[in-house]
């Protein structure tokens, strides 16, 4: 028996009585899960496996399969439910998670990443386009896809006032420098973007949520890291187009 906190990320029904669940462990990636009974399951048990319950899962293997054997809920995040857009949001992180995330992979720095934006998500207390860009820039790093912000690419200016950033290899050029280059598949932003980036992908997990941005700089991030995200994992997800359809 195995015992871990997970997250879940999806269920769907199998046959009258049971479902699956694939859950973001701490340690072991991405699981699927079979949970016997499900509909007879209620109280306690039942709010545990639901989806984006965060819980302490009790798990049997059996064969190449693991099964349920109890739940305890740590924190059910309830607060997304009241409002479309994040429970929407939620559900295209969950997607994302369920498409990079392998199985029996260690998760915890992601995990911790969900987690807490999921919080903020669910208290309200952060813009949502900047909850949205932090959890895919910070992600892709964690997963082997940091973007590389340290310094121009040609002549190692730290803080250019405007630059080029390149949404395929994840550097920049300052704005000199780029007039050699040729900044097609380029964002051209200024530099306050470029530490919002940089923060987000650099700074200590304590400080991450903690920094705010101008309108205009929120507007290019977001454009951004969307780009960044689909360009990166060669895919588009239903789930963010559906999100963004509710906030046009
Ligand atoms: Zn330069």
């Amino acid at each position: 028996m195995t015992i871990t906190e997970g997250v879940v990320l999806k269920e769907r029904s199998v046959g009258e009585q049971d479902k699956f669940i694939d859950i973001l462990t701490k340690n072991s990636g991405v699981l699927e899960v079979n949970v016997r009974g499900a509909k007879k399951i209620n109280g306690k048990n039942g709010s545990s496996t639901q989806l984006f319950a965060y819980s302490r899962f009790c798990l049997d293997q059996r064969g190449d399969r693991l099964y349920l054997n109890s739940a305890e809920p740590i924190h059910i995040f309830y607060g997304l439910r009241s409002e479309l857009t994040r429970i929407s949001l939620a559900s295209y992180f969950a997607e994302i998670l369920r498409y990079c995330i392998a199985e029996r992979t260690d998760s915890e720095s992601v995990m911790r990443l969900l987690l807490n934006t999921m919080h903020f998500l669910e208290n309200g207390t952060r813009d949502e386009v900047l909850l949205r860009c932090i959890f895919e820039l910070r992600l892709m790093s964690e997963i082997g896809y940091m973007p590389d912000v340290l310094a121009c690419r040609n002549c190692g200016e730290f803080a250019p006032e405007e630059l080029y950033f390149s949404i395929n290899d994840g550097g920049f050029f300052c704005k000199d420098c780029a007039g050699e280059q040729d900044t097609g598949g380029y964002f051209d932003v200024k530099l306050p973007v470029l530490e919002a980036v940089r923060h987000i992908v650099l700074s200590d997990f304590d400080r991450l949520f903690n920094f705010r941005v101008s309108e205009s700089v929120l507007d290019k991030l977001d454009k951004l890291s969307a780009a960044y995200v689909e360009a990166h994992l060669e895919r588009r997800f239903p789930t963010l187009d559906f999100y963004r359809s509710l906030t046009l």
